[in-house]
């Protein structure tokens, strides 16, 4: 069997190569490469898939973030919930602007923000929640949306799943890894309020309007016309992608990985950004998986409130309890839209064979 990569993007996009070519002439042959149409046309495809009221392009996943944070007027001294078993920019767009992360422990079945605790950690400093979609999966956005603060959701790794973006903002990456990808960076910001799209509009251009006069302090953080016109071809293909991803999640627990691992309990919305099965033997399997040139990752560990750059909020090993277990026995496996039967099954072979849970 030849290595299995964690992530092969290039064989999501490699029947797509005519198209993206062609849109690369196209848009050299405009010589619009900020804003124009390709932006525009994105970001209107883009909100309609989503069903939200206005797409926002930026340059990056962090930006969207930041800019959110920053049109919402959250800065020193304002406090914002977010979970610590994310990617690290979560909350460092948070202490970016100023604001104070205060992390909430997960849930240990959906690995996403425990609603119960955030409501333990709610002060009337507290600005907004920034729950994320992660790994995919849809956070639970209904209950933290009774708490009545606004809510900023991180759906860098969740595109095209279920239920989301229905709050005030909503961000998204397409880094190159994520299941909606540029062929470099880039963001997006969903917005369901009128004025503060506008006011992101103007802040990802240095505060203005026209070009003439500045109404803000802003930022430079746009989303080239060259990703916008090749993220136009590949949106037609989510659903499909995120379609295979299902279904190759489904095939690893009908090839019995179940009997290895705790396994990534499904649900209609989730997308499978990262299959991650939980295991307390995860060095003994991670030590196969590299043996035989299967990739793989354990994300977020040590988690965000165990980090040096975050150490100034006093945070402590103990103090999130099922962040800290999810962050020691998480082991994303390979996926992609795309993956094949015999590549999952190598998977699950190469784990068997060292795990001491199965004696046969
Ligand atoms: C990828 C990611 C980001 C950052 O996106 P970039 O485009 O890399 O800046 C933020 N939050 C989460 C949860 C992510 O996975």
């Amino acid at each position: 069997m030849p290595p299995i990569p964690h992530v092969d993007v290039k064989a999501q996009y490699a029947p797509l190569i005519p198209q993206l070519e062609a849109a690369f002439s196209r848009t050299l042959e405009t010589g619009r490469f900020i804003f124009g149409p390709e932006v525009e046309g994105f970001e209107r495809e883009a909100a309609e898939y989503l069903g939200v009221q206005q797409g926002i392009g930026v340059a990056n996943g962090t930006d969207a973030l930041v800019l959110v944070l920053d049109a919402l007027e959250i800065g020193a001294g304002d406090e914002v919930i977010c979970p610590a078993f994310t990617f690290y920019a979560t909350a460092e767009a948070i202490a970016r602007v100023g604001a104070i992360p205060v992390f909430a422990d997960i849930d240990p079945v959906s690995l996403n923000i425990d609603p119960a605790d955030v409501e333990l950690r709610i002060t009337p400093k507290t600005k907004a929640i920034m729950p994320v979609h992660l790994y995919g999966r849809p956070a639970d956005v209904a209950a933290l949306r009774s708490f009545g603060l606004p809510l900023i959701e991180d759906a860098a790794q969740a595109f095209g799943a279920a239920g989301i973006a229905t709050s005030i903002a909503s961000t998204f990456s397409f880094f190159p890894t994520k299941n909606l990808f540029a062929i470099g960076d880039g963001g997006m910001i969903a917005a369901n309020d009128a004025e503060l799209a506008e006011r992101l509009r103007m802040l990802r251009f240095h505060g203005s309007r026209a070009k003439k006069t500045f109404e803000y302090v802003g930022y430079n953080s746009r989303l080239d016309a060259l990703q916008a016109a090749m993220l136009r071809i590949f949106l037609p293909h989510l659903d499909g992608w995120n379609g295979a991803r299902r279904e190759a999640a489904a095939r690893y627990a009908e090839l019995g990985l179940g009997e290895i691992a705790e396994l990534p309990v499904d649900e209609p919305g989730h997308v499978y950004h990262m299959y991650c099965i939980r295991t307390t033997e995860r060095d003994q399997l991670a030590a196969a998986l590299t043996e035989a040139e299967i990739g793989f990752q354990s994300y977020y560990d040590p988690p965000l409130h165990l980090q040096p750059a975050l150490a100034y909020l006093g945070g402590a090993a103990g103090d999130l309890p099922e962040t800290e277990k999810a962050s020691a026995e998480n082991l994303c496996l390979p996926m992609w839209g795309g993956i094949s039967e015999e590549q999952q099954q190598y998977v699950v072979d190469v784990l068997r064979k060292a795990s001491s849970l199965v004696t046969s």
